[in-house]
C-alpha cells in the first residue's frame, strides 16, 4: 500500500503529466501582442488611453456591475473601495481569518481595525451564522452606521467577506447580517472572476466590489484590479480618488481631496483586453480540470476535492484538496513530496490573526479556519492544463 503522499503525487501525475508543473501560471494564446505592439505604436502606453476605457466597459458589461474602474492592482482597489463605504481611522471591519493579508491590509491603510472572523468549512468564506452569533453577543447598536463592538468600544462599519479561491461565500447570509448590523458588504473578489452566486457575478452583491488581474489570477493584466458598483455616484468619486483626485480643467492643476494614483495605465488594459476575450475558455479549461481531479482523487478516501457550493458557479482558480482531520499531520509530508517532484502545491495562508502586524487585532473564535488552515492543500490549476 502506498503512502498518502505518493499516492497524492500519483492522481496529480495522472492528470497533469510529467515535469514540472507551476501552481498558476498566465496563458496569452490571443491578441496580447497585437494590442500591447498597438499601446507601443501609439504612444499611449500609460496614464491615457482608449485600453483603459474599453477594459473598464467590457469588465461592467461581464460583470453585469453598472460601472467598473480599473486600477494598478487588487489592494488598492480595496483601498479605496473601503474608503468610498465610509471607513474611517479607528472603526473596525470584518474580513475573514482565512484570507490573504491584502484583505486586512487595506483596512490599516484607512487606518481601521481588521476583526477577523470564521470560515463555513462548504464555502470556505464567511460563516454568516457564527458572524451573527457573536455579534449578537457583543455588539451594540450604533446611532446611525453600523455598530460598537462593546469589548473595544470602536464602530464596526463594514463587512469584506472573501471568495476564496473562486468558490463564492454565502452571500444571501452575510447580506442579512450586513442589513441586522448596520454594515457595508464591500466582496473581496479578488479571486472570483468569472464566478457566480445563484447567476450574480461575485462583486456585484455588496454595495462595492474588487478585483484584481495579478500574474497568479485567472485573467492578469501583469499587475491591476478593478473596482466594480452600481451606484454611479460611488464610481465617479472612485474614478477620482483613484486619478490624483484632480479637477477637470484644461490646463489647471487643481485638485480637490487628497487622491491616489491609481489608476491602470494602458498598456497594462491592453492586456487585459485580451485576457477578457479568453476568459470564457479559461473557465472551461478549470472546470475540465476539477472533473479530471475528481476522477483521480475518487479513490482516496483521505482526501475531498474542493468542489462549487450548491447554487454557486465557480471560477476554480485554485484547485484545493482538503485533508481529512485524521490525515491533517501529513500535509507537510505531502508538500514535501509533491514539491520535490516538481508539483507545485501550497498550503493555505497562515491565519491572519496569528501574522505579527495583526496579532493585536479582535477575532472571533476561529475553529473551522483552524482546521482548514491545516488541512487545505492547493495543486496545479492553470487553465490550458487539460
Ligand atoms: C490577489 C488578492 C488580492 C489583491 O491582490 P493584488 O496582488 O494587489 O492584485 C486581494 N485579496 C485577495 C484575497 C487576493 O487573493
Amino acid at each position: 500500500m502506498n503512502s498518502l503522499p505518493d499516492a497524492i503525487v500519483a492522481a496529480i501525475r495522472d492528470v497533469v503529466g510529467p515535469g514540472p508543473v507551476n501552481l498558476h501560471e498566465p496563458r496569452f494564446s490571443g491578441n496580447e501582442s497585437r494590442y500591447v505592439q498597438d499601446c507601443i505604436d501609439s504612444t499611449f502606453v500609460s496614464s491615457v488611453g482608449r485600453y483603459v476605457d474599453r477594459f473598464e466597459a467590457e469588465l461592467a458589461a461581464y460583470t453585469g456591475a453598472r460601472h467598473a474602474v480599473a486600477v494598478v492592482n487588487g489592494t488598492a482597489a480595496l483601498h479605496v473601495a473601503l474608503l468610498l463605504a465610509g471607513v474611517e481611522a479607528n472603526e473596525e471591519v470584518i474580513v475573514p481569518a482565512l484570507t490573504f493579508v491584502a484583505t486586512a491590509n487595506a483596512v490599516r491603510y484607512c487606518g481601521a481595525v481588521p476583526h477577523f472572523a470564521d470560515s463555513d468549512a462548504r464555502t470556505l468564506g464567511l460563516d454568516p451564522d457564527a458572524l451573527r452569533d457573536r455579534l449578537r453577543t457583543i455588539a451594540e447598536p450604533a446611532a446611525g452606521q453600523g455598530c460598537i463592538n462593546r469589548l473595544t468600544g470602536r464602530r464596526i462599519r463594514a463587512l469584506v467577506p472573501m471568495h476564496t479561491f473562486g468558490h463564492p461565500c454565502d452571500l444571501d447570509g452575510l447580506l442579512a447580517v450586513a442589513r441586522e448590523f448596520e454594515f457595508t458588504l464591500v466582496e473581496d473578489a479578488a479571486e472570483s472572476l468569472g464566478s457566480t452566486y445563484h447567476d450574480r457575478h461575485t462583486g456585484t452583491l455588496g454595495r462595492l466590489g474588487t478585483l484584481s488581474f495579478n500574474g497568479n489570477k485567472t485573467i492578469t493584466t501583469g499587475g491591476g484590479g478593478a473596482i466594480l458598483t452600481d451606484d454611479t455616484d460611488l464610481a465617479r468619486r472612485a474614478k477620482h480618488l483613484t486619478t490624483t483626485a484632480k479637477v477637470p480643467h484644461r490646463w489647471a492643476y487643481e485638485h480637490d481631496a487628497v487622491g491616489f494614483n491609481y489608476r491602470m495605465p494602458n498598456i497594462n488594459a491592453a492586456l487585459g483586453c485580451a485576457q477578457l476575450e479568453q476568459l470564457p475558455d479559461f473557465l472551461a479549461s478549470k472546470r475540465r480540470l476539477t472533473a479530471r481531479y475528481r476522477e483521480s482523487f475518487a479513490g482516496l478516501e483521505q482526501v475531498r476535492l474542493m468542489l462549487e457550493p450548491p447554487g454557486s458557479e465557480s471560477n476554480y482558480w485554485l484547485q484545493t484538496l482538503i485533508l481529512d482531520e485524521a490525515s491533517a499531520n501529513q500535509r507537510d509530508a505531502i508538500l514535501t513530496a509533491t514539491n520535490d517532484t516538481g508539483l507545485m502545491t501550497r498550503p493555505a495562508w497562515t491565519l491572519m490573526h496569528q501574522l505579527p502586524p495583526y496579532r493585536d487585532c479582535p477575532h472571533a473564535p476561529l475553529p473551522v479556519a483552524a482546521s482548514l488552515e491545516r488541512r487545505i492543500i492547493n495543486v496545479p490549476s492553470s487553465a490550458g492544463l487539460v
